[in-house]
C-alpha cells in the first residue's frame, strides 16, 4: 500500500498500520466526525496511543479540500468548486425532501469525448485518488441540512469512473465501510458511459448500484454522441448486464440513463426500440431532457415530446422516470459539470 492520506485507508489497512482494530475504528470514527477537516492530522488522538499514532502521522497525511466557490440554485442544489492538491474539481449536493445526494467527480477532466458533455472541453487533467473522492463527499455532507442528510452518493461528476476503477472501487468500499460513514451499497451508484472491461470488473467485484449512460437505441446514433461506442457497442454492454442479472439472486439496482436530444433519439421508434433492447435487463430508465451548454449544436426536445416518449415506454411495461433538470441555472445538471478553466486555474498535465 502506498503512503495514502486519510480518508483513503480501509479499516483493515488502518488496523495493520496502527497495530489494533480498536485503534483503527477509533481513527475512522474521529475522522468522520470532523468538519471542517483539520489542516493536518493532530499530534495526538485521545483514543489512540501515542506510540501507535506518532509513526502513523509521520507516514500518512490528510486530504484537505478547499472550497473555492459555492453556487446555490433556487432548488437548493449546491455546486462546489473544490481545490484538491492543486487540482480543481466539482462536486454537487442535490437535496430532496428527506435526504441529499452527493455527486462526486472521479477524474479531473475526462479522456472520453461525449458530444453532449461540457467536461470533455477540459481534456484529461489527472486521476483522482479514492481519498479525494471521499473528501468530496465529506465537504458536501458537512453542509447538508439535518433533515436532508447526505445518504446517497452518485459517481456522475467529472470523469469516467471505469477509467479510474481501482480508485473508484476503493472509494465505494470506504463510503460503505463500518463504523463510518456506512452508506448502503445500494445508495452508492457508479455511472459509466459504457467502458466494457471496467463494466465487467465492476459487476464482478462491487455491490454498488450501476447507471449506464445509454443515450441511443442504435449504434449509429450512439457513435455520434459517444464515440467510444465504436469499441464497445450497445449489444455488448447490455449483454453484460443481462449476464449479471442471470448470475444474481437479487437484481442489482441498475439505471439506464437516456439523455433525450431533439430529433436525434427521441422518436416513437426509439422509445419502442429502447424497451426491446432492455428485455432481460432488470433496470429503471431515467429520461433526461438534454441540458445544453454554450457552443453545442444538440438541442433539448420540447416538453410534449419528452412526455410522449415517457408514456410510450411506460405503456410497454418499463420502469421509467423523467429527470427534469435541477440546478440548471448554476450548470450543475448532468453533462454540465465543468468550470471556467481560467477562473479555477486548471493546468492540464
Ligand atoms: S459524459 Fe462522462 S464519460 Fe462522457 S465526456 Fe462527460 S464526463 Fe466523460
Amino acid at each position: 500500500m502506498a503512503n495514502r492520506a486519510l480518508p483513503g485507508l480501509t479499516v483493515e489497512e488502518l488496523t495493520r498500520e496502527l497495530g489494533s482494530r480498536t485503534r483503527a475504528i477509533e481513527t475512522v470514527k474521529w475522522l468522520f466526525a470532523q468538519w471542517p477537516l483539520p489542516e493536518r492530522l493532530p499530534d495526538a488522538l485521545p483514543t489512540v496511543s501515542h506510540r501507535a499514532w506518532r509513526p502513523f502521522i509521520a507516514k500518512h497525511g490528510l486530504v484537505t479540500p478547499r472550497i473555492v466557490e459555492r453556487s446555490v440554485s433556487e432548488d437548493g442544489t449546491t455546486k462546489y468548486a473544490l481545490e484538491l492538491s492543486g487540482t480543481s474539481v466539482e462536486t454537487v449536493r442535490i437535496p430532496s425532501k428527506t435526504r441529499s445526494t452527493v455527486c462526486i467527480s472521479s477524474q479531473a477532466g475526462c479522456t472520453r469525448t461525449c458530444a453532449f458533455c461540457a467536461t470533455k472541453e477540459l481534456g484529461f487533467i489527472r486521476q483522482l485518488k479514492a481519498e479525494e473522492m471521499v473528501a468530496q463527499y465529506l465537504v458536501a455532507r458537512a453542509e447538508a441540512p439535518r433533515h436532508q442528510s447526505a445518504r446517497n452518493v452518485v459517481f456522475m461528476g467529472m470523469g469516467e469512473p471505469f477509467d479510474n476503477l481501482d480508485e473508484v472501487l476503493r472509494a465505494v468500499e470506504l463510503l460503505t465501510q463500518a463504523p463510518a460513514p456506512m452508506l448502503r451499497a445500494e445508495s452508492v451508484t457508479v455511472s459509466t458511459s459504457g467502458v466494457l472491461p471496467g463494466l465487467r470488473r465492476f459487476l464482478a467485484e462491487s455491490k454498488a448500484a450501476l447507471a449506464l449512460s445509454l443515450n441511443a437505441t442504435t449504434d449509429e446514433v450512439r457513435e455520434q454522441v459517444m464515440p467510444h461506442n465504436k469499441t464497445w457497442p450497445i449489444a455488448a454492454l447490455l449483454g453484460e448486464l443481462r449476464e449479471d442479472a442471470r448470475r444474481r439472486r437479487r437484481p442489482r439496482d441498475t439505471f439506464i440513463e437516456y439523455v433525450l436530444f431533439d430529433g436525434l433519439n427521441d422518436s416513437d421508434e426509439d422509445a419502442d426500440r429502447l424497451v426491446r433492447l432492455l428485455d432481460g435487463v432488470p433496470s429503471r430508465i431515467n429520461l433526461i431532457p438534454y441540458n445544453p451548454y454554450p457552443g453545442t449544436s444538440l438541442k433539448t426536445p420540447p416538453e410534449a415530446r419528452v412526455v410522449r416518449f415517457y408514456e410510450r415506454v411506460v405503456k410497454q411495461g418499463a420502469l421509467c422516470l423523467v429527470r427534469w433538470p435541477r440546478g440548471r441555472e448554476i450548470a450543475a445538471a448532468c453533462g454540465q459539470l465543468v468550470l471556467a478553466k481560467e477562473a479555477l486555474g486548471f493546468q492540464p498535465l
